[in-house]
């Protein structure tokens, strides 16, 4: 019997109920859905109270700012509205102000316009004064241009030009409008870059050719040259063959370069006239 209880034991163990299972599965993922959509409508009926609140202290704020501006309210009074506005948000200083959309800088900073000037930095001279870059807007120093650009395009500089960090969402038009701009771009710049390709390899023809020719002209001038030196020479000899040796030492001595006979050449130019 023992034994038989073992094994229905170990049996028990082994098989999987899929039905009791199923169920238990079914239950528990009903319930999780019941707890998201329960929190769901927990947050929302919470934003909305937020959002009721945050249009009335909006709706206060004005109405101080007007009353302020009509002397009737002093200033300090306008703190009221911020303070009630802290229990919505921690750490939020000042009305809800809506911010613009981020929109590109038009000026352009000029960050090489100081170099070479020269500046006396003494204790009691003003921030703006002390090197370096800075922001008007902030009131603060920057040490180099890396800085400098960090701080233009961060999110304090651009808060207090009343700017937000979000960037605005770009229509269908505008994208196509970009798109054909680019690639208006794009084909300007092949058809540019294909005509100066074309004017370059001109260019280059032109050069070569004009190199040839002046090659050629200098082979025949050296053709030319190298002919008359030749005939100049057999003119000589022959010369030299029919006159007397006293003519040949008079040629020697009084037409002859010196250097000329020093290095061995014995042609003369022109000599040969001079002899006939
Ligand atoms: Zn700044």
């Amino acid at each position: 019997m023992s034994l038989n209880n073992k094994n229905l034991q170990l049996e028990e163990r082994k098989t999987w109920d899929k039905d009791k299972y199923g169920r238990i599965a079914k239950q528990r993922a009903e319930e999780e859905n019941k707890e998201l959509l329960n929190l769901d409508l927990d947050t929302l009926e919470k934003n909305k109270h937020n959002q009721h609140k945050r249009v009335y202290l909006e709706i206060l704020h004005d109405f101080c700012l007007y009353l302020s501006k009509l002397c009737i309210l002093s200033t300090s009074n306008l703190a009221i509205p911020y303070k009630m506005n802290k229990k919505i948000k921690k750490g939020h200083r000042g009305a809800i102000i809506k911010r613009e959309l981020l929109k590109p800088r038009n000026e352009h900073v000029d960050i090489s316009a100081k170099i070479g000037e020269r500046v006396v930095i003494t204790k009691d001279s003003d921030l703006s004064e002390m090197g370096g870059w800075y922001c008007h807007d902030c009131k603060c120093q920057l040490k180099d241009s890396h800085t400098y650009f960090d701080h233009m395009n961060g999110k304090k500089h651009q808060r207090k030009l009343g700017m937000s960090m979000k960037v605005p969402n770009s229509t269908l038009h505008e994208v196509q409008v970009a798109l054909e701009k680019h690639k208006r771009t794009f084909q300007e710049m092949q058809s540019t870059d294909a005509y100066s390709i074309t004017e370059k390899l001109e260019k280059k023809q032109l050069h070569e050719q004009q190199k040839k020719k002046v090659q050629k002209q200098q082979q025949k001038d050296m053709t030319m040259l190298s002919n008359k030196l030749t005939n100049n020479k057999n003119a000589n000899n022959n010369n030299d063959k029919q006159s007397t040796n006293e003519v040949e030492i008079e040629i020697t001595e009084e037409e002859m370069d010196p250097e000329m006979a020093a290095l061995g050449f014995d042609f003369q130019f022109g000599g040969s006239n001079k002899n006939k």
